[in-house]
Formats: C-alpha cells, structure tokens, sequence
C-alpha cells in the first residue's frame, strides 16, 4: 500500500467552505486559513446553544504497546463510515505538537485511507494555535519576572515560583536552567526551566474553557508561585489574565478540516494525556454535537487514563453525556499482552491472542462502571489471522460485548460500514446512564484510590505523608471538590510499564502532587512523567527537506 503522506497527497480535498456548508456553518462564520482549514467563529457557536445534542461516541483503546493501536485511525475511519451509511457525523480530535515530527518520523493525523487533511499543515504550525499558547503562557512568565525585578510588592517567594515556560521544541537542554544572570539589570538569578508547549497548563484551560468568560476566569486562577506563608499568588493577582485572553481569542475557535472522504472534522486543542486530561476541546466537542447528528471522538493512551479521564474530567466539567463507546484493540496488541515479543509478531499465535484478551476484558468492565455501553473495533492489520480475529470476537461475546472488525486503514469507509451500524445502534439505544466513577465530594485521596482501586484494580495507594498533607492543605484551601488527573505510564494498569495483561496485586505510589487551580484538577504523579521530551540519537530533522518541486520529504 502507498505510504500515509503519498496517499494525503493523492487527496482531492475540498473548500473547507463547502466542508462547512455540510454541516450548515454559513461563510460569515467562517474565518479561513486558506483553502482547506478554516476557524469557527465563536459568535455563531453561541447561537447554537438551544438546538439538541447529537450522540457523543468515544474512542478509546486497551493498553498501548509498540505494536500500535491505532485510535486516531479508527476514529477517523469510523466518522466516515457513519458518513457512509447516510448519518451525520463530525469527528473531534486534538491538534498534533511540533516538537515531536522532528525527533522520530511520523504524524498524528490517522494512517493509511483514515486520515484527516491538509496531513503537513495539521502536523506543523496549523491554524496557530499552539503559537498562541506558548505566547500566553511565556507572556505570565515575563510578568512574574518583572514584578519580581520592580519590588516584588505581592512577596513572591523566589524559590517558590512554580509556573516554568514553554515552547513546541524538544529540547531537553532546557528542562532546568538558571535564568536571569548577567548582573543586577537582570534581575534576581533563579532556577527554572521549560516543558513542551501541549505540558502548558494553559492548554489545559483552552480544552476545557467553555467561552471567552469562562477562559478568562481559568486563565486567572492559574497558581504562579507561592509566598513564604504558603499562601498561592495567582495570574490574576499580577493582571496578567486580561491580556492572556487577548493573546488567545482566535486559538479558543475550533478548528474545520476534512477527512480524506471529505468529511468534517474538528481538530483543537491537544492537552498531554498524562499531567493533563487528553481530549480536545469543549468548544470543539460541545459545537460538533449542535452541527451533526454524531460526534466521534478520541482519549489519548489506553481506556485506564483516556477514558477515565475523559469521563471523570472532561464530561463531569463540560457536562456532556457520552452515548457509547469504541474499544479500540488489535491482534498484535493482543499478542504482546499474551506474552509475545515484538519480533514474533508476524506468525499466528491464537492462544497468545486469547491469553492477552485479559487486558481488553478488564477495559470492557471499566467502561461498563460508567454506564456507557462498549462494543469493541477490532483495527485490522493484513498480517491477522482469521482464527486469531475469531478468538477476539469470541472472548468480547462472553463478556456480552460485540466485536467488530474493521479495515478502514486499508478500505477506508468501505471498512467501517458494520461497525458505523452498530456504533449507531448502540449509541440510539438510550442505554446509557453515564455517571463519573467518583462525586465531587470524596476527598482527594479517596478520588485517587477510587482510580487506584476500580480501575487499574491496585491494592492501595502509598503517599507519604508531604502528599497527603499537601491534599489536606489543598481541601482547606477550597480545592476538594476537583476531579483528580493520574500521571503513571500508559502501557500497563500498574505503575509498572512491563506488566502487561490484568496484573494484580499491585499498588500505585503517588510521588508528587500538583495543582492545576485554572484548569481545575490536581494531578497525581505516579512514576517518571517527562513534560519536556528530547530528541532520539538521529532525529528525523536530519532528513526532512524540501524537494525540487517544494514538497516536504521526511516528514511521514
Ligand atoms: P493512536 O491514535 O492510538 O496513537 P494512530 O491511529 O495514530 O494510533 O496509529 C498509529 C500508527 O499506526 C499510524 O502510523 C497508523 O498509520 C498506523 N496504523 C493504524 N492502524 C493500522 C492498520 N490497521 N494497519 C497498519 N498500520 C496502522
Ligand atoms: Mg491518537
């Protein structure tokens, strides 16, 4: 099959005006980046307010392994098989980070004939959003700086400022550093450092501001350093919220692009998936549910953080009500659970595929404690087995869940049109009675051993005592009520990335806290959490050029 950037390229793509039309967006509420890309103005999503919700559909997947699942994919691949089949659907994904196209070879907008287009646009700078958000976030790193320089009259604590910078880059020189040296012109010598631009709380808040009001708020709340009483000096003690909110005007408008089939989609927003939730945005998810009659859209890693995250964050903040959910699993990444190594892959191996079944089964009855009814999209890849296909299919219908094949990758709709029946089915059939895993009101420990206990199915939680009193500290201050945001490795339930399958009699160690006070939850870290990546040994900068007719090679 042709490589994903040479199929992109063989796209006839369309105006995202007439992509816009499908959908009933009139041109005066459109504001386009050029042909294919456009944003939608705000105004005209306000007036949307009244009209019904369509059905929300989450994709999400079992553990992730190197075998690769392929979410995006099938995300895409199902919004266009809904398209097919004669419904309504706009699928809702997040932005891709620079950074990373320039370390190893490979985008993030789908695979094979389930892509969404202008593929290198969607990959480098974009509309600008994230351009927009390391200006906002470094503009509050600057004022912090300067009413430090210029008295310090709100008492900063020098060694206290927990608010870094950021850039879409990774370069892991900058992760620590000591900025302000070169004299008393510049300032007092402190340590900071930098993380990647989709780390930037301020991201956070752009996925899960509701409007301009709201973004401004949550832009104000944002903790930047504390005082040597411990009492939180915030963006809006030092004025900074107003002119952050300018900054982001434009970048809080979704995104409108299309798939390869000339399908809407909405692409906005790409929060980390481990210190933040990692969904695309409200604004995006809330508007494509008043435009289509379904609205497919993807968690990042495995369903043990996306989904969780997505359910516990997302939807209680946003007050959505997902209608069902798309279990994303392969037969490789099965294998792999089962005990395969990677090199092995390639040979059929039913008993290995029935023994890594244990992984999926443990997200069916995790997704099931929301209330959200699962089938399972089995991502096919050429080298599957029939047998190892039918084992799968097998093992989802002794748990009562159905499993689908589907060969979007390589057909594109045609590959889909079964699952977009049942999905549709499943999400009409008013079986769903969504409710997050915890109230607002447990403390927030007993949230963390909630997610600890229920859904990565630990023994318990170790914090040492620092942890829990920072959460008490936080309770009192006010901040009980947050939903809680689990950092810990997304290839096994456990803390332990080589556990793979079910493991049990595991316990989860909470290293560290943080609070994210605008984007509204506190983070739990549980193991090694990088927030400013590096670059591999021979990156994939050193071969990415233009070609004699100014295409970008290397990139894909
Ligand atoms: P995720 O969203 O789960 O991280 P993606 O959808 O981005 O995964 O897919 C990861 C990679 O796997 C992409 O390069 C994609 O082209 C590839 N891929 C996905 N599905 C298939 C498939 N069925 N066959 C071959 N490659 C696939
Ligand atoms: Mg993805």
């Amino acid at each position: 099959m042709a490589s994903d950037i040479d199929i992109a390229r063989a796209a006839k793509l369309k105006p995202i005006q007439d992509i816009a039309a499908r959908i009933g967006v009139p041109d005066d509420a459109l504001i386009p980046y050029g042909r294919t890309k456009a944003k939608i103005s705000g105004e005209f999503l306000k007036s949307l307010e009244h009209r019904p919700d369509g059905k929300l559909i989450l994709v999400t997947a079992i553990n992730p392994t190197p075998a690769g699942e392929g979410k995006t994919t099938t995300t895409v691949g199902l919004g266009d098989g809904l398209n097919r089949i004669g419904r309504k659907a706009v699928i809702c994904l997040r932005e891709p980070s620079l950074g990373p196209c320039f370390g190893m070879k490979g985008g993030a907008a789908g695979g094979g004939k389930a892509q969404v287009v202008p593929m290198e646009d969607i990959n480098l700078h974009f509309t600008g959003d994230f351009h927009a958000i390391t200006s906002a976030h470094n503009l509050l790193s600057a004022l912090i700086e300067n009413h430090i320089y210029w008295g310090n009259e709100l008492e900063i604590d020098q060694r206290r400022v927990v608010w870094r910078r950021v850039m879409d880059m990774n370069d892991r020189a900058l992760r620590q550093i000591v900025c302000s040296l070169g004299g008393v012109s510049n300032g007092f010598p402190r340590e900071g450092g930098f993380d990647i631009t989709v780390a930037s709380e301020i991201m956070a808040i752009l996925c899960l501001a509701t409007d301009l009001t709201d973004l401004q708020q949550r832009l104000g709340d944002i903790i930047v350093a504390y005082r040597r009483d411990r009492t939180a000096v915030t963006a809006r003690d030092l004025q900074a919220d107003g002119a952050m909110t300018v900054l982001l005007k434009e970048a809080i408008q979704p995104n409108l692009v299309q798939t390869l089939e000339n399908n809407p989609a909405f692409i906005h927003g790409g929060p980390f998936a481990n210190i933040a939730h990692g969904c695309n945005s409200v604004m995006a998810t809330r508007s494509a549910l008043k435009l289509a009659d379904y609205v497919v859209t993807e968690a990042g890693f495995g369903a043990d953080l996306g989904a969780e995250k997505f359910f516990d964050i997302k939807c209680r903040k946003a007050g959505l009500h997902p209608d069902a959910a798309v279990i994303v699993a392969t037969v490789r990444a099965l294998k792999m659970n089962g005990g395969v190594a990677k090199e092995d892959l390639g040979a059929e191996n039913v008993q290995a595929v029935k023994n890594g079944c244990v992984n999926l089964g443990r997200h069916i009855e995790n997704i099931k404690q929301f209330g959200v009814p699962a089938i399972v999209a089995i991502n096919h890849f050429t080298a599957d087995t029939g047998a190892e296909v039918e084992a799968v299919k097998e093992f989802c219908a002794g748990l009562g869940v159905e499993a689908v094949l589907a060969s979007h990758w390589a057909e594109g709709s045609e590959g889909t049109v079964e699952l977009a029946e049942k999905v549709a089915v499943l999400a009409e059939s008013g079986m769903a009675q969504f409710a997050p895993l915890y109230e607002d009101g447990l403390s927030l420990l007993g949230k963390i051993e909630a997610i600890a206990k229920r859904i990565y199915r630990a023994d318990d939680v170790l914090a040492d005592n620092s942890v829990r009193d920072q959460l008490r500290r936080w309770e009192a201050d006010g901040f009980g009520h947050l939903p809680v945001c689990m950092a810990k490795t997304q290839y096994s339930f456990s803390t332990d990335p080589s556990r793979l399958g079910a493991p049990n009699g595991h316990s989860v160690p909470v290293r560290e806290v943080r609070l994210s006070a605008g984007a509204g939850f506190v983070v739990a870290i549980c193991g090694e959490i990088m927030t400013m990546p590096g670059l591999p040994r021979v990156p994939s900068a050193n071969h990415i050029k233009l070609n004699d007719q100014g295409m970008i090679e290397g990139l894909f």
